[in-house]
């Protein structure tokens, strides 16, 4: 063996004193805890140490080329091997060009290839003037494609109307594809207008839980019809919960997914002028935030990913505490992890669902076979987490591009104290790969 970890592991069954063997870059083995395995290096597990599958973060904005200076993938793979994701699925928006055709996935891997310190895959976009050419990206390895409901806040990346939702997920359905959704509806939030101001809750008054609904149910109804394989995109409302409840019971191909900070902030937290905590759909209120904990653990929610979405701090603090003027989006792809662990724990809610939730659900949304479990013939994307240590986030000290974030001066449960991709640790010289889909 290359190498021997030995201690306790997260298997799927749950936690276990094991000896896992690693053979180029893979689990071979996993074996008594005192099995005699040769290898060169062996590493012990601490007592308050715990072997868990790397995490696998199926929702990140990565932003370049482009918006290289919002974020870029050797900053954002950096900070993910530090927070224990091995692996993460760039979203075509907001780099330029967006991943809507076979080059401008080629642009992005290339920039990716020789810097990523995880491995790295790509969801290509659906907007009207790609619909009819999918599956030329389809073929090219993206993930599945992305598509708003709504504007998406960047000009280069429309969103889909009714009709055009319609045509994607037929064509995506042609292919046995998958359609990830930003769901809110257009019409619910032209008529919830923002004035603008400091204020929070006003914020979150612009983008009420029937946006989210009415879009959820449009996507629900089409899968319904065409028989696509679909994917609702950071849940942030309650209202929505039910209809994705009767859809799976319906047996519709339909997931979902929800984020660290609508599971571990409530609106009532958000400060006056708080725009690191812009995102959209919003964070809401506590009562709500009780609800998605709850369709989580009973299945109705399937993953939980962070929705990485940094940019500058200009951007970010536009117009001095404006809710109307910040750009919406949270980065926390380094701290997501332990922010969602720090609130199950809070709420008597075992560490491997925590796991399963961002390994093993992510990885199956993706197809990612060799990902998201601690077992033979995985990769050996392994993490070295020590649960109950805890931490105070510092914005200025995480390793995405620009210093801020929502979770800034949280004390937070959980650390990753290495983090091991395909069997080497992630602080050398970067050696994350580039991935694609496989049928
Ligand atoms: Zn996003």
């Amino acid at each position: 063996m290359d190498l021997v970890f030995r201690g306790r592991a997260m298997m799927p069954d749950g936690v276990r004193t094991v000896a896992v063997g690693v053979q180029a870059g893979r689990i071979a083995l996993v074996a008594d805890a005192d099995a005699p395995l040769v290898t060169t290096t062996e590493v012990l597990l601490a007592d308050d140490e715990v072997l868990l599958p790397g995490v696998v973060d199926t929702h990140v904005h990565v932003n370049e080329p482009g918006r290289t200076e919002w974020e870029g993938f050797a900053s954002a793979t950096a900070a993910a091997a530090a927070g224990g994701v091995t692996t993460i699925i760039d979203m075509p928006l907001n780099s330029i060009p967006p991943t809507v055709d076979r080059a401008a996935l080629e642009v992005k891997r290339a920039r990716a290839g020789a810097v990523a310190r995880v491995d790295v895959g790509f969801w290509g976009g659906a907007i009207p003037s790609n619909l009819g050419r999918l599956r030329d990206l389809h073929d090219a390895g993206v993930f599945g494609f992305k598509a708003f409901l709504a504007p998406s806040g960047v000009d280069e990346f429309p969103h889909l109307s009714v009709d055009e939702l319609e045509r994607a997920l037929a064509e995506v359905a042609s292919f046995d594809g998958l359609l990830i959704v930003h769901a809110e509806d257009p019409v619910v939030l032209e008529a919830h207008p923002g004035r603008g101001g400091r204020s929070y809750p006003a914020f979150v008054s612009t983008r009420p839980p029937e946006a989210e609904a009415v879009a959820v149910q449009r996507v629900i109804d089409g899968v319904r019809r065409t028989g696509a394989r679909a994917h609702i995109l950071h849940v942030s409302s309650s209202a929505v919960l039910p209809l994705l409840a009767r859809a799976k019971a319906d047996g519709l191909r339909i997931t979902a997914e929800t984020c660290p900070h609508y599971l571990t902030i409530s609106e009532e937290e958000v400060p006056e002028g708080g725009t690191q905590f812009k995102c959209c759909p919003p964070i809401r209120d506590a009562a709500n935030r009780d609800l998605l904990w709850a369709a989580l653990l009973d299945g109705t929610l399937d993953c939980v990913v962070t929705d990485h979405s940094p940019s500058t701090v200009a951007l970010k603090t536009a117009g001095g505490g404006d809710f109307d003027a910040a750009w919406g989006g949270i980065a926390g792809l380094q701290v997501g992890f332990a922010a969602t662990w720090t609130e199950a724990e809070r709420r008597g809610i075992p560490l491997s669902r925590v796991v399963s939730w961002m390994t093993a659900s992510t990885a199956d949304l993706a197809g990612l076979t060799a990902k998201g479990r601690l077992r033979e013939g995985a990769d050996a994307d392994l993490v070295v987490f020590a649960p109950d240590e805890t931490f105070r986030v510092d914005a200025a000290s995480l390793k995405h591009k620009n210093p801020v974030t929502a979770y800034d001066g949280r004390l937070l449960r959980g650390v990753a104290r290495d983090t091991y991709l395909r069997g080497r640790p992630t602080g050398g010289a970067p050696h994350g790969t580039l991935l694609s889909r496989t049928e």
